[in-house]
């Protein structure tokens, strides 16, 4: 097909934008120029050229098929055609109210993508499924292109043999690996060289594709941090060894990168010597926020700062007994009114100079820093005759004092999160401080 062809369907689809007002030949002429002269998209010299002539570029109907290689970030009316290759559901808090997203990653055969589907209700979205996306439009989130599906996205399904099958992170290795640190590895890196000692491994029974398969996963470290790891084959490992890994992948869950290897990588066993003792790789490193920021969240960090705000949805809660959702007047979003199940949790937003993340601290820790436990809250509530007598005292106890914490840092379209493992008010007497600093000014 020549480039003439390819775009006379363009070429009517703007005459007819514009009511017929300016002829085919005219039209076909100004394409030519937006695309070979000033070298802009087809999309872009389509708007403009309707635009110029006074149109409206919605009347547009037919959009450009693009792939997701050729994305770039804020373009409008995107049309793809590509396979599901996740599906996860969230709960993200709007203005309206809680309502469930729908993201994951789609793919075709120049690459895999990021997406998020706002209003999943409308658009059909199964795993595996080959579907042409029209109308979707595209932002940038940490340096990577991701593709929304708004309002006005349109999805249907199309026949599976259009597109061969996805499978991001498993093609298989070429070439010689490339070394990293642990701290290092980003999501989506392939044929990855490391070393590191196994902290803690277990196996377990999965299904892949309807087979049982057995997944031998844990937690790696080397001076650098730690690294959830999956072994899709029986290397042998156990606690304390220390690994040379080569041709390893890395996918991510929830922003953190974890690696993979199956039996096309090479795993080796070295000396015990070759890494720092296992003690000393358990400790949870300090980090500082903008860095797992840019990493994307990590396994066990140690974040310090001022804990800034106490959000709504903090303190005394009801969840659903069936999907553990946080109710709102005894009513869960999906299976009604409920007797609800009394929990505690704080949501609170910590600082520490660098950026800021979610921290999120569950019952235990919250009875830990009310010292007061859940029924004793529940009575107080009831006594009060307001449920939000907890979270004001949890505000009044934590809003701008230092704390550490410690936990898993996940990320999404909301930033980081902490879910909070241990933490510890940092008791900093600011006047002590500043009377040694005198002192030792003073000689
Ligand atoms: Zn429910």
């Amino acid at each position: 097909m020549d480039m003439k062809d390819e775009l006379e369907p363009h070429v009517r689809d703007i005459v007819r934008a514009l009511g017929g007002k300016v002829s085919e030949q005219e039209v076909e002429r100004e394409l030519g120029n937006y695309l070979n002269v000033y070298r802009v998209s087809l999309d872009t010299a389509k708007r403009s050229i309707v635009k110029k002539h006074g149109g409206n570029p919605a009347d547009l109907s037919l959009g450009v098929t693009k792939t997701v290689r050729d994305l770039v970030p804020g373009e409008q009316n995107v049309n793809l055609l590509a396979r599901i290759v996740s599906v996860n559901e969230k709960e993200v808090e709007t203005e309206g109210g809680s309502k469930a997203i729908r993201y994951g990653f789609l793919g075709d055969g120049t690459g895999t993508i990021p997406y998020t589907a706002w209003n999943p209700d409308g658009v059909e979205l199964a795993k595996g499924d080959v579907v042409r996306i029209q109308n979707a439009y595209t932002k940038e989130f940490k340096g990577r292109v991701e593709v929304h599906l708004g309002a006005r996205a349109v999805v249907t399904k199309e026949d599976d043999a259009l597109l061969p099958a996805v499978e991001p992170s498993r093609a298989a290795p070429a070439g010689p690996a490339t070394a990293a640190k642990v701290g290092e590895l980003r999501e989506r890196m392939g044929n990855v060289a490391l070393t590191a000692r196994v902290l803690s491994v277990e196996a377990r029974e999965v299904k892949v594709d309807g087979e049982a398969k057995t997944v031998y996963s844990g937690v790696l470290a080397d001076e650098s941090g730690k690294v959830q790891f999956s072994a899709w084959k029986d290397f042998g490992l156990a606690e304390g060894d220390v690994l040379r890994i080569e041709g390893g992948y890395v996918k991510s869950w929830r922003g953190i990168p974890q690696l993979s290897f199956d039996e096309r990588a090479t795993v080796t066993k070295l000396a015990a010597d070759a890494l720092p003792p296992r003690e000393a790789l358990a400790q949870s490193p300090r980090m500082w926020i903008e860095d797992l920021a840019e990493r994307g969240g990590a396994v066990d960090a140690t974040v310090r700062g001022i804990l800034i705000d106490v959000k709504d949805g903090s303190g005394l809660i009801y969840r659903c007994p069936e999907c553990r959702r946080v109710l709102r007047k005894n009513t869960c979003r999906i299976h009604g009114e409920v007797q609800g199940l009394a929990d505690l949790r704080v949501k609170a937003v910590v600082d520490d100079g660098s950026g800021a993340l979610t921290a999120v601290f569950g019952k235990d820790l919250t009875e830990l820093l009310l010292e007061k436990t859940i029924d004793e809250c529940i009575a107080q509530a009831k006594e009060a005759m307001d449920q939000e007598v907890v979270r004001d005292e949890l505000a009044d106890l934590l809003i701008a004092q230092p704390v550490e914490i410690r936990g898993n840092v996940t990320s999404d379209d909301y930033g980081l999160m902490m879910i909070v493992d241990s933490a510890r008010i940092l008791k900093v007497d600011v006047q002590e401080e500043a009377r040694a600093m005198l002192e030792e000014l003073e000689g």
